[in-house]
């Protein structure tokens, strides 16, 4: 999986590649930003874009200088392809957002760690939101939290905003920090070992039903 990521992805040149390292949350700093720009500059990439899901995709790379942008960059691979986290994306939360209620970032950070070395069946995306503005767009991933200041994380399961759009369920309510890490940590268990193979959570959730996870989560 490391090497076909770092490999890139094809372009519709069929001649030229992407590549996506991982920012986890969007976070970035005066060095990667160096680092970017410095490759942007030395190869002649002619594009540098900011997804969807918070990252940033380098896009237009000659074949032979894949491997040498990742060396320059020093920076790891953001896993855009394939069956395992793809990202967790996060609002700022009560860093900087007048409005947070929760530490957003933190969690998902927390999450990124954990989901980054969890066995998953397929693509997994992840939107951790502050409050519940949901700014981190956790009703249309995989896996959603938000939080509110007295009554803590609400957790949701199988949205996706994809061509199969789906509004996630809620999965539990009134979760502390350790709570919420401890349920979803329960879940991609739980999911891996129930999924078929490749099956998305917007596909695993409904299938199996909501009140039939809860029961094997015992919430
Ligand atoms: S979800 Fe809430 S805390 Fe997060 S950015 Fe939006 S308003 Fe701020």
């Amino acid at each position: 999986m490391a090497d076909s990521a770092r490999e890139g992805i094809l372009q519709r040149d069929k001649e030229t590649y992407a590549i996506v390292p991982k920012t986890p949350m969007g976070i970035l700093n005066p060095e990667i930003l160096e680092k970017v720009a410095a490759v942007a500059k030395k190869y002649n990439i002619p594009i540098v874009k900011i997804t969807s899901a918070q990252r940033l995709a380098l896009v237009g790379i000659k074949k032979d200088d894949v491997e040498k942008v990742w060396e320059d960059l020093g920076l790891e691979v953001g896993y855009p392809v394939g069956a395992c986290l793809h990202y967790v994306q996060s609002c700022p939360g009560t860093a900087v957002c007048k409005l947070g209620q929760r530490d957003s970032l933190a969690m998902a950070q927390k999450l990124d760690d954990l989901l980054s070395n969890t066995a998953l069946p397929a693509k997994t995306k992840v939107g951790v939101s502050g409050c519940p503005l949901n700014c981190g767009e956790g009703f249309v991933r995989d896996i959603g939290l938000f939080g509110k200041k007295d009554n803590g994380w609400t957790v949701i399961v199988g949205g996706n905003s994809g061509l199969n759009a789906r509004i996630g369920n809620v999965l539990a309510e009134n979760l502390s920090d350790e709570e919420a890490f401890d349920l979803i940590k329960s879940f991609a268990e739980y999911y891996n070992a129930n999924a078929k193979s490749r099956e998305r959570l917007y596909r695993f959730v409904p299938r199996i039903g909501i009140d039939e996870i809860k029961k094997a989560l015992s919430i």
